[in-house]
């Protein structure tokens, strides 16, 4: 019986490696290489972190800039900064969940409350009820969907 919360691990894996700490900071050559390794270490596809990365500056040097005249470019880096790492950390919580599934498929779950201050009322009807892995509820896992902090506790039937 193992209590499992996807989306601790990614985040304590992300943490271990500072995942986005200078990526805004760098530029050109050096910030691609910075966003490889990062891809590398993390099993991310390099496109994808490419992506995640182009449309946050997209978001942000436009949009979020244009929209508050007032911000300094240290507050606007910050913001950006934090974003960047909520959305990776997303990706690598629904990586980590996926290999949890596909690791224990002839398996069942138990729906673990969520550990966030303010847990979303639509999953409190599954707390502590039993899954089979491949079969989940409306086809949710726990963490699937955004921001979701619940956890699985996987057992044998
Ligand atoms: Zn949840």
């Amino acid at each position: 019986m193992t209590n499992i919360f996807p989306s601790n691990i990614a985040r304590y894996n992300l943490k271990l490696a500072n995942l986005a700490d200078n990526v805004f900071k760098n530029t050109g050559q050096e910030r691609q290489l910075q966003l490889k390794r990062y891809a590398e270490k993390f099993g991310f596809n390099y496109d994808e972190l490419k992506t995640l990365y182009d449309k946050n500056v997209n978001f942000y040097q436009n949009t979020v800039k244009a929209n508050n005249p007032n911000l300094t470019e240290k507050q606007l880096l910050s913001k950006q900064e934090e974003a960047f790492k909520r959305s990776v950390e997303n990706v690598a919580t629904q990586k980590t969940l996926e290999s949890i599934v596909s690791q224990n498929e002839d398996k069942y779950f138990i729906w673990l409350p969520s550990s966030a201050d303010e847990p979303r009322d639509s999953h409190q009807q599954y707390y502590g009820k039993k899954f089979k892995m491949t079969n989940p509820p409306d086809g949710i896992y726990p963490t699937q969907e955004y921001n979701c902090q619940c956890g699985m506790r996987i057992v044998d039937e």
